[in-house]
């Protein structure tokens, strides 16, 4: 009867709950062993300028090689660590990683921008902008090379104290983008007030590009938004020529997608895209 059925569908909840818990753990614990071990990659996906075709930045992303449990893709540990708190760790690791190599791509003659994810957890933590500065010292990078990816959750949460932050951000130098916009509920009246050098069109609204009406307009409509607001406008994602020609007759300015290149270690990323002459700092 009902009340059998009732009981039953607890138990199962329950089961089901208890089951993505252990396996949240089990993942947890995963995550603190491979940080220890050196487990860890990243991977730079580069950024592509619409008109001209170079290689504008890059993005770092997160790669995790596990020998028991073989690859195991940023979109299924990060929200785990986001929940844990152990993204806290994984965020400074990235942070200190990507200086590295920004500073070594600077050594070799190359003034590449590398874009790195930043979790609202790890934007909070009180000390956050001290810690980038620090970064930034230890390795004497030009702060305009580093460009960090916010959320929109980032502009909602503590709207005050964020703007504060995203102001001190902006005065160490470095750029600061909205990642995946147009998924969250930053409002237009925020944007406007924020040091925002650059929005990241979110995949979800390029994959229908050209065909789908709705998708094309939104698109417009925020590469007109950014426009008017004088930022830089990415798109992310773009696998076709298709996409690529609609985003350049928009007046998007760059692009990110598998069309051009997905990430890829350090190493295979000078050697494919060497860089140009004109990225070379200017020898006084
Ligand atoms: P995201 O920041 O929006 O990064 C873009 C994602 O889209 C990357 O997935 C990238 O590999 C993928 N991508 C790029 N071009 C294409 C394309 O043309 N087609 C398709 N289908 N996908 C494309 P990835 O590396 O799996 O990362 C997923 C998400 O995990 C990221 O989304 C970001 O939110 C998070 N993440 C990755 N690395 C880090 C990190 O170091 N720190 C933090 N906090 N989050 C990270
Ligand atoms: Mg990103
Ligand atoms: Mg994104
Ligand atoms: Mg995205």
């Amino acid at each position: 009867g009902a009340k059998a059925s009732g009981s039953n569908g607890l138990r199962f909840h329950q089961q089901h709950a208890e089951g993505d818990l252990r396996s949240h753990m089990r993942l947890d614990h995963a995550m603190r062993q491979a940080l220890a071990s050196q487990r860890f990659r990243l991977h730079y996906q580069p950024q592509v300028d619409l008109a001209t075709g170079e290689v504008v930045g890059a993005e770092a992303l997160i790669r995790w090689r596990d020998p028991a449990l073989g690859e195991v893709p940023p979109g299924r540990f990060i929200p785990v660590a986001e929940d844990t708190g152990f993204i806290i760790a994984i965020g400074d690791w990235v942070l200190e990683q990507a200086a590295r190599q920004t500073a070594a791509w600077v050594a070799e003659g190359r003034a590449l921008t590398v874009a790195v994810n930043v979790s609202a957890l790890q934007f909070h933590q009180a000390d956050f902008v001290e810690r980038v500065a620090s970064v930034l010292d230890q390795h004497a990078l030009p702060p305009q090379l580093l460009e960090l990816e916010l959320t929109e959750s980032i502009l909602v949460r503590d709207a005050d104290e964020a703007l504060e932050r995203l102001r001190a951000l902006a005065n160490l130098g470095v750029r600061l983008s909205i990642d995946d916009f147009g998924t969250g509920y930053s409002s237009l009246g925020r944007l406007k007030t924020c040091p925002i050098h650059r929005l990241k069109i979110d995949r979800s609204f390029i994959r229908g590009l050209p065909d789908d009406a709705r998708d094309a307009a939104l698109v417009r409509a925020i590469v007109q938004m950014g426009q008017a607001l004088g930022l830089n406008v990415v798109a992310e994602g773009v696998e076709t020529e298709p996409q690529r020609r609609f985003l350049h007759e928009a007046g998007c300015h760059d692009f990110q997608g598998f069309l051009f290149a997905p990430g890829m270690d350090a190493v295979s990323f000078s050697r494919r895209f060497p860089a140009a002459k004109a990225d070379a700092p200017t020898v006084p």
